[in-house]
This record gives structure tokens, sequence and C-alpha cells, in this order.
């Protein structure tokens, strides 16, 4: 299947209120066109000098989602132009979004991502380091910046019970959250969770984003 047929069919696959971000991460600008074209606009990059010279070379009207690892010194290049980053996993790089938002006259959306996985090697924070940034002075005075929601990966395996598990942790993290922290706020609305193994749980789990690759564009 194509990839515009490909969008299409996930699209359908998904409820209206989940935005689906097309992970075009390691794909040629002639496959992110062809996306473009059957309407894709969210698309979702994890390496900043990829997602740059990509936002250089596509339309001005996507909106570019960092969702991968991402080291302080390298938010200043993304800062003028990224929607959304996924993957905050400390105060030290929430501070440095700020001060290059403040840089940039602009409010950066974030997610907090959340080790939620059985597995060693995958990014995000625990319950507390998380309850720990939110409580902190710094974060308090940070204007720049909007916590828009959480973020994680499941464990890759077969075990559909495990999965749900791990996205209905994440939900609950989310929702804790909301209750303690931005329940006067309208703007803390996001689960981004579900790639293309296990988008269709993550939806049924309570997901609003999902981040799909490999089931649009290919096997990379
Ligand atoms: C690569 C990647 C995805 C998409 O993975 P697929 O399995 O190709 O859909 C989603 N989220 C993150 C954080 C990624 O790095």
């Amino acid at each position: 299947m194509s990839i515009a047929e490909n969008i299409n069919r996930i699209r359908k696959e998904i409820p209206e209120y989940v935005t689906l971000i097309a992970v075009s991460k390691t794909k040629p600008i002639p496959d992110l066109l062809e996306a473009y074209h059957a309407g894709q606009r969210h698309f979702g990059e994890n390496k900043v000098q990829e997602m740059l010279q990509k936002w250089e070379n596509m339309p001005k009207d996507i909106h570019w989602h960092l969702i991968g690892h991402l080291q302080s010194n390298k938010v200043k290049f993304i800062a003028p132009f990224v929607f959304m980053i996924h993957a905050i996993d400390s105060l030290k790089l929430l501070k440095e979004v700020d001060k290059q938002a403040v840089k940039n006259g602009r409010t950066i959306d974030v997610l907090l991502q959340f080790f939620i996985a059985n597995e060693e090697t995958k990014f995000g924070m625990n319950w507390d380091e998380a309850i720990e940034l939110l409580r902190s002075d710094e974060f308090q005075a940070m204007k720049n910046i909007r916590i828009r929601g959480v973020m994680g990966m499941a464990s890759f395996t077969e075990d559909e019970q495990q999965i749900r598990k791990e996205f209905n942790t994440l939900k609950n993290y989310f929702r804790e959250i909301k209750e303690n922290f931005f329940s006067h706020t309208d703007f803390f609305d996001t689960i981004s969770m579900g790639m293309s193994g296990d988008y269709v749980l993550a939806v049924e789990e309570g997901s609003t984003m999902v981040r799909v690759g490999s089931s649009i564009f290919g096997s990379r």
C-alpha cells in the first residue's frame, strides 16, 4: 500500500480526537511530501539535525514533533519552530526549553516522558522524579513552556496484557498530575502513547496522540 493509503487506513482506525503523528525519521523528503499531500500535517522526528533539515525543505504549515531524546545543548536549534517536544525527562532540559522559548518570543508545548516499560533501554522519568520537577520552584517560575501532558513507550513484547498495563499506568499518571497540578487549566490534555505495533491498544487505553512510523512509511 502507498503512504497515502496507509494514512487513510490508520485515520479510519482511530477516533477523530486522536492526533496522528507521522513518524518520518530516516525517511526522505519525497516520502514526507506524499504524506503531506494526503493531508498529513503532524510529523515526528527523533533527531534534531534531521528535523531541522526537513523543516527547511517542507511546507511551513507542518507541526513538527520532536519525539526522541533531546540534549539540552540542541534545544536552541529547534526552539524557533518546534510544535511539541515529547521527551522532557529532566528539570535541566525543561529549563533550557523555557530559556530558548523566551529567546524566541514564544511558548513551547512539551510532554513529560515517563518510563513505563519493563526494559532498561527506554528513557523517561519515574513518578517521584516527575513530582519533584512539578513541585520545584524553578518549574513554577517558568513562563514560556506549557506542559500539555505525558508521553511513554510500552515494552517491545507480544504480551498484550503487559502493554495494556503499561499504557494504563501512563494514563493514571496523567490523571493524577492533572488533578494535582493542572486542574485549573484547560491545556493539560495530551497522552502521547502508541506506535505502529500498539496504537490500537493505546487508543483503547486512552491515548490522545499516536506516533506511527513504519505502518505509514514502511520499515526502516
Ligand atoms: C520511531 C519512534 C516511533 C514510531 O515507531 P514505529 O514502530 O515505526 O511506528 C514512535 N515513537 C518514538 C519515540 C520513536 O522513536
